[in-house]
């Protein structure tokens, strides 16, 4: 098998992939590229060679063959979310799935198939229409499938698990181009690995979820001035400490958009929101939401809608500037729920930015599975999110998110969910995965993918590309 050469793609290449290619096809000079090569974080500015927006298999099979053949770097390019810019390339080829995006709901079978590139919303607005709904994520524009393949985690998880739970299968094309399908049936190491492990092995081209049932669905925004944010911290937590699993949501700290609920004199100012999502009716959440609703919110949603337009109520606006992190956490203390209400100083207002406390358990904490998403088990997570319009703050931005994970240091588990992460290093992927699943992982890699063709992802590397452990040193005595 031929090692990776080059990082970019001659023009010989680029010629070469148009005749037979179903889907389009954008080079620098085309028209079409610079929005081709955008994705949602616009502090990334890479400039991919080519980038191959495929309609069919086959169309992958040939982008990937003629990218190896070169040795060339490989992306593989869904929604665009990575935070970190991994769906992209400097130079190399871009698999980009977004043409791809059949959704096939089997009402039936209580099914969706989704194609490669499909969309949050697309996938939600299909299953909505049979009254079922896939785990899916907290906004409607993250691509399914790098969303699925590194754990997948929303407002249903603590209902019906991680998105990753309810896959049922995977159809792939491999690093030598073979198109294979992953189930629990069809090689079941491979599945494993899918259920966290990311786009490590393969472009996953088709993927099929288990859907649920969801007659009924209720979001609730309750609004504080940020002041209140200790005490409703407070009372969030003791809430969501022993709230039924048809309840998630977060304690989040955002700046108030234009909404017909938000007085005016707050809208573009940092409010301390206390936010229910509910697998139920609107007399559930106000029952369990009451010790926040008497608190007099200083604005407030609570209503029943459509679980896709629920999925669309947070969603972040692109064309900002972007710097994530996460930490887990084994329990929430008053001191940590202060640290957290403290830090929220350093927001940069009124950048669309957010800082997110996520109650785990339910369904996803209770699961008896050994998939690479250990940091599911964790009761709590932080997720500092920076989002920003100037690059002069770019220092300022990323230094208040690792602050945040100081602050939460001493109640930290050390687990990662890498999807809410930037490129934070091998250290926390290995955390991420967990160290005995990052072996297994890596044996898959061995077997799937020896050359690390697809490395543009939180990095599973083969196990000759790691580095050997030193040997333990002889006992003395
Ligand atoms: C605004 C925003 C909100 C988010 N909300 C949530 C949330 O609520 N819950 C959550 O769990 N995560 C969330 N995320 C994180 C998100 O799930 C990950 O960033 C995920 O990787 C995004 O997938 P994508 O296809 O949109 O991104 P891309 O940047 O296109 O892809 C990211 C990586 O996924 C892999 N990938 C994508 N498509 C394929 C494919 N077809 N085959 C193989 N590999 C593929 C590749 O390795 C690629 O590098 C959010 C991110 C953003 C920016």
């Amino acid at each position: 098998m031929a090692r990776l050469k080059t990082r970019t793609i001659s023009d010989k290449a680029r010629r070469d992939l148009r005749p037979g290619f179903s889907g389009a096809i954008f080079l620098p000079d085309d028209e079409g590229y610079e929005e081709a090569r955008t994705p949602f974080n616009t502090m990334i500015d890479l400039r991919p060679g080519v980038i191959a927006q495929c309609a069919s298999v086959d169309d992958v099979r040939h982008a990937l063959a003629l990218a190896r053949a070169e040795g060339a770097e490989v992306s593989v390019r869904g929604g665009g979310h990575s935070v970190a810019g991994m769906s992209l390339t400097d130079g190399g080829l871009v698999i980009d799935m977004r043409r791809m995006n059949t959704v096939t709901v089997d009402p039936e079978a209580m099914e969706v198939r989704v194609g490669g590139g499909t969309l949050m919303g697309a996938m939600d607005a299909a299953t909505a229409e049979f009254g079922l709904a896939a785990t899916g994520g907290r906004v409607s524009t993250t691509g399914v499938a790098g969303f699925a393949l590194g754990g997948g985690s929303g407002w249903l998880e603590r209902k019906f698990g991680l998105a990753c739970d309810n896959l049922l299968g995977v159809d792939m094309v491999t690093a030598d181009g073979d198109p294979i399908h992953a189930s629990a049936d069809s090689d079941p190491e491979l599945f494993w690995a899918l259920h966290g492990g990311g786009g490590n092995f393969g472009v996953a081209t088709g993927l099929t979820f288990r859907l649920h049932r969801l007659p009924e669905f209720t979001l609730g925004l309750l609004l504080f001035r940020p002041e209140r944010g200790p005490e409703v911290a407070r009372a969030w937590r003791d809430v969501m400490e022993t709230a039924p699993d048809e309840i998630g949501g977060g304690l989040i700290y955002l700046v108030a958009q234009a909404e017909p609920f938000i007085p005016e004199e707050l809208v573009d100012t940092l409010m301390c929101a206390a936010v229910f999502t509910c697998v139920g009716d609107e007399e559930m959440l106000r029952e369990v939401a009451g010790p926040l609703l008497r608190m007099a919110p200083d604005a407030q949603l609570v209503a029943e809608m459509p679980y896709p337009e629920a999925q669309k109520a947070l969603d972040d606006p692109p064309g900002f500037r972007n710097y994530w992190s996460v930490e887990h956490l084994s329990s929430l203390p008053n001191e940590a729920l202060d640290r957290f209400c403290t830090r929220a100083e350093g927001i940069i207002v009124p950048s669309p930015t957010g800082h997110i406390l996520f109650p785990f358990g339910g369904a996803m904490g209770r699961a008896q599975t050994d998939y690479p998403v250990p940091w599911r088990f964790a009761a709590w997570g932080v997720h500092p999110l920076a989002i920003w319009e100037n690059a002069a703050d770019d220092d300022r931005a990323r230094q208040w998110v690792r602050d945040v994970r100081s602050d939460m240091a001493p109640w930290a588990t050390g687990d990662v969910y890498l999807n809410f992460t930037a490129d934070e290093g091998r250290e926390r992927v290995v955390a991420g995965l967990g160290e005995d699943n990052y072996r297994r992982l890596s044996a898959v890699k061995d077997r799937l993918d020896p050359d690390n063709v697809f490395h543009r992802n939180h990095n599973v590397r083969p196990s000759r590309a790691e580095p050997t452990t030193a040997a333990p040193k002889p006992r003395r005595g």
